[in-house]
């Protein structure tokens, strides 16, 4: 069987994610949830997708009533993701909602709630779980190639342009950098080192008060401590270029990813030399892989579902306290 998906939100990524399925062989894209109709019409031609496929942010509710679809991915501004990840539920439909899944811990909570008690799967689109030289280091690490991990460090951010954009709206987005592209350090500091953090530290510096208003952070740098003494150091900006790049130490190796989460090709090394994977499109690889898991109860190498980003916000909400209070905020994941 294939997982016939519908998209919600299409926007820059959405659009990506619907070009890049257009290479799976288990996942099809055969509907979409839209408030433009304009852009409705131009995806229909596009993608081939019958009318009885199109549905509004008013009545995608009566998605529950079309036995065509399985799932629906949620590519909307951040803030948004709660609700309609639970009127995806409430339809009997598989979720699919991209990171971060809600905004914060109770939300993320709410969301895994609501998609098990309609017995629906809840994934988060997690790429880079899936990308394979990220895998590699993961298989090494686990080998015990890099020995005892001391140190995890990840680098991520970018400048941020047009001052208007959802990203920089604390209603839309729920915060700012950390929200969009931090999380990414968080995820990274994770699977690389292979445990969960028990506390976090975290400084925030914003040099442009205006662009980055209440409650959106420009940047932050934030330190995990992890059981077993490893640390991990990180920095999330919406502020400097040129930063996308993970670095994992251990007692007898290191790997790093220099780039580690732009769209590709990934860069991996080690202290064995270069790795070499040849690129594949990462949201082409996402999309086939959950449709295994959703199809066929794969389990990923990484996990993916709404338990993982639960995690990843329960550490974000941490890293908001730790900047307000500059304590040292223990965790519990
Ligand atoms: P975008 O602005 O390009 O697209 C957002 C879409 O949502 C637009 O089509 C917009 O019309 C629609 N929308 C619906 N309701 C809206 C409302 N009330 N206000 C504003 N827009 C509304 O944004 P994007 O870059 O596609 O990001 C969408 C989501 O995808 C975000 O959660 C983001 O974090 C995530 N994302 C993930 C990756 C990844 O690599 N996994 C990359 C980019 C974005």
């Amino acid at each position: 069987p294939v997982l016939r998906v519908a998209i919600m939100g299409l926007g820059s990524y959405g659009t990506r994610v619907a070009e890049a399925m257009q290479s799976c062989k288990r996942a099809k894209l055969v509907g979409v949830i839209s408030g433009t109709p304009s852009k409705v019409s131009d995806w229909q031609k596009k993608y081939n997708i019958p009318e009885k496929n199109c549905y509004n942010y008013d009545n995608f509710d009566l998605i529950k009533d079309n036995p065509d679809i399985d799932a629906v991915y949620v590519i909307t501004p951040n803030s948004l993701h709660h609700d309609q990840v639970i009127r995806v539920a409430k339809a009997g439909k598989h979720a699919i909602c991209e990171k971060p899944m809600g905004i914060n811990a109770k939300e993320a909570q709410e969301m895994i709630d609501a998609c098990k008690q309609a017995n629906v799967k809840l994934l988060v689109g997690y790429r880079m779980h899936f990308e394979a030289n990220t895998l590699e280091i993961i298989r090494m690490r686990k080998a015990g190639d890099f020995g005892k991990i001391m140190f995890f460090q990840g680098l991520c951010g970018f400048r941020i342009g047009d001052p208007t954009q959802w990203r920089l709206n604390k209603q839309l987005a729920g915060g700012g950098s950390m929200m969009d592209i931090g999380i990414y350090a968080i995820n990274g500091a994770r699977y690389l080192i292979g445990e969960e953090p028990i506390w976090v530290t975290a400084q925030e510096t914003k040099t442009d008060h205006v662009k980055f208003k209440e409650g959106v952070d420009e940047t932050i740098q934030f330190q995990l401590g992890f059981p077993s003494g490893a640390v991990a150091s990180c920095l999330s900006t919406y502020n400097m270029n040129y930063l996308d790049r993970f670095f994992l130490n251990g007692e007898k190796g290191f790997a790093e990813l220099n780039p580690s989460t732009g769209y590709g090709p990934i860069k991996g090394r080690t202290n064995k030399g270069e790795l070499n994977i040849p690129h594949v499109t990462h949201q082409t690889v996402q999309m086939e892989e959950m449709a295994g898991i959703i199809l066929d109860g794969k389990s990923p190498v990484v996990p993916v579902d709404g338990e993982e980003a639960l995690k990843d916000s329960k550490i974000i909400d941490a890293i908001y306290l730790a900047t307000k209070t500059n304590q040292k905020v223990p965790l519990k994941i």
